[in-house]
């Protein structure tokens, strides 16, 4: 078929005396590539032997394309021709020994989901292909997407405030009205979050995760947010990381437990119920601060099982009390949010055997600063099984009071941040009775917790609240202390709660 170039190709390999190799030869579009092996070998041609050569080849243009192909994917991403993030990772290799200072910024899109899902799929690939362009247009010494909308730029290193500078630029840049087609235009918002080799150092996993952990500190604050790595985001997640970690082993090494606070009738005492409150004896730290522990579960989403576990144990310990009275057990804003709260409440009443109408659920305001209509909704369903819904902390959040006649609660538990000011205080109880008031007014019961002086009770029930929870009427105890006492105390007629 190539007579011509096996020719050229015989006598270059004959010329060059190599044995084997790879030849380009410009045979059109593409240029043809050859392995071959020549090999030498003498033979009897009549009386004379001679020498003669014999040449193998194999065309394998279309395997190196192939290669070269592979090699361009294991480097790119196919969508946007951005670098992957091995690509990247060895580009800041290849930095590290020439001690050049790199800068790595990771970029991360918001709303970009809202745009797949609405416009189509094609849609959002074209809005990424434009990302990657204006990102290169930055000037930047490389542009990678590290996953769906999610971008990391290196650049030479530079000081904190160029870098702050150009990364805030990238946002607004990013920022400007994408043309999609068929017409369409698309918003969206971008955070940043950075960090340098002086910073960080040279190892690229390391850059990339701390430039990460600014990118969440970015996107906490609202807007197109950027930050700067510091050692203290580390450490703070270290902390966080440590504290998870403890909290699961807690919770598979059952070293929680519940103790629960007496509510009563403020007017005879009566015990009409208890608040379940998580308790955690640390096996060397000893016990751990309620307030400290809850928050950091709400922060890592372990929240989900321990509540769903005080739920479970809340309602199978009252189910064994000696008096059929009623049980509140606390539910934090991350559990409606990351979990079915209504499955929850339905499996715990029904692994139980605990009377619906005798469980309580305590929320706070914080649920409704979302979805309030979600919310609203889910807190109706857990009516309809029969249980009822306080709002704790009543007075600390943002509700306006107008607002609570709409929410489905059925108790407010005025915060103690306004007991604690009585009987002194002369605004703390002018706040508390407009409080009563209003629950009158709306059929909501109310409820004073944190009262710890016999000053503080007569007043509040001067006031006209009926109901208490506070050290002067019980501190909370263990199960074991708690069915104690029940046992202990007269048994009057039920009170309502
Ligand atoms: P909370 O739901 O408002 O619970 C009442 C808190 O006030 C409890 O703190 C209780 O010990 C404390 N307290 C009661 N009476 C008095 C008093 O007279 N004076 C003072 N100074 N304090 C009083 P605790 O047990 O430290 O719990 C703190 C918070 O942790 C709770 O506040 C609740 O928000 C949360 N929490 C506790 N257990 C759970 C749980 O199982 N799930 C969830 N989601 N949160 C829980
Ligand atoms: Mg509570
Ligand atoms: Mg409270």
């Amino acid at each position: 078929v190539l007579p011509a170039s096996l020719a050229e190709l015989l006598g270059g390999a004959l010329a060059s005396k190599a044995r084997q190799g790879e030849l380009t030869l410009p045979m059109g579009a593409p240029d043809r590539i050859f392995d071959y092996v020549v090999t030498h070998s003498e033979v009897q041609l009549g009386d004379q032997p001679s020498r003669v050569a014999c040449l193998t080849f194999r065309d394998i243009t279309e395997r190196r394309r192939d290669e070269d192909r592979l090699r361009y994917l294991g480097g790119h991403d196919p969508l946007t021709g951005a670098l992957s993030r091995t690509r990247l990772i060895e580009m800041i290799d290849e930095a590290t020994p020439a001690g050049r200072d790199v800068a790595v910024a990771i970029v991360d899109l918001s709303r970009f989901r809202v745009i797949n899902d609405t416009l189509r799929h094609s849609q959002g690939d074209l809005l990424l292909k434009q990302v990657v362009s204006r990102l290169k247009s930055m000037g930047p010494d490389a542009v990678a997407r590290l996953g769906g909308d999610s971008f990391a730029l290196l650049m030479p290193g530079t000081t904190p405030d160029k870098l702050t500078g150009f990364c805030q630029t990238v946002a607004q840049w990013l920022a400007f009205p994408y043309q999609l087609a068929n017409g369409h235009q698309a918003i969206i918002a971008a955070s940043a979050g950075a960090t340098t080799s002086q910073v960080s150092g040279y190892d690229a996993e390391l850059l990339l995760s701390h430039a990460d952990m600014a990118l969440s500190a970015a996107k906490q604050h609202t807007g197109n947010g950027m930050e700067l790595f510091t050692p203290e985001m580390d450490r703070r997640l270290k902390d966080r990381q440590e504290m998870d970690a403890a909290l699961r082993q807690a919770l598979a090494q059952h070293q929680f437990t519940l103790a629960y606070q007496p509510q009563v009738d403020i007017a005879t005492g009566e015990l009409t119920g208890a608040e379940a409150l998580a308790r955690w004896t640390h096996a060397t730290l000893g016990p751990m601060s309620p307030s400290a522990f809850i928050a950091a579960a709400e922060e890592t989403g372990l929240i989900v099982e321990l509540g769903r576990w005080a739920l479970q144990t809340a309602c199978a310990e009252a189910a064994n009390w000696p008096r059929e009275i009623k049980l509140a057990v606390n539910v934090s804003p991350v559990q409606f949010e990351l979990s079915d709260v209504v499955a929850d409440v339905t499996a715990a009443l029904e692994s139980s055997g605990l009377e619906p109408s005798r469980l309580e659920i305590e929320i706070t305001e914080g649920i409704f600063v979302r979805d309030a209509e979600a919310m609203t909704q889910r807190l109706q369903d857990i009516r309809k099984l029969g249980v009822s819904i306080a709002l704790d902390d009543f007075g600390t959040g943002y509700s306006s009071l107008s607002y609570l006649g709409q929410l489905p609660v059925d108790k407010i538990k005025i915060d103690k941040s306004f007991v604690r000011r009585l009987p002194g205080d002369s605004e703390a109880a002018t706040i508390i009775r407009a409080v009563v008031a209003l629950g009158e007014g709306l059929g909501k019961r109310i409820i004073a917790e944190g009262i710890e002086t016999a000053d503080q009770a007569w007043m509040l029930q001067i006031i006209g609240c009926t109901l208490a929870q506070g050290f002067y009427f019980g501190r909370p105890m263990s199960a074991l202390d708690f069915t104690e006492r029940l046992t202990r105390e007269p048994v009057r007629l039920a009170q309502s709660a």
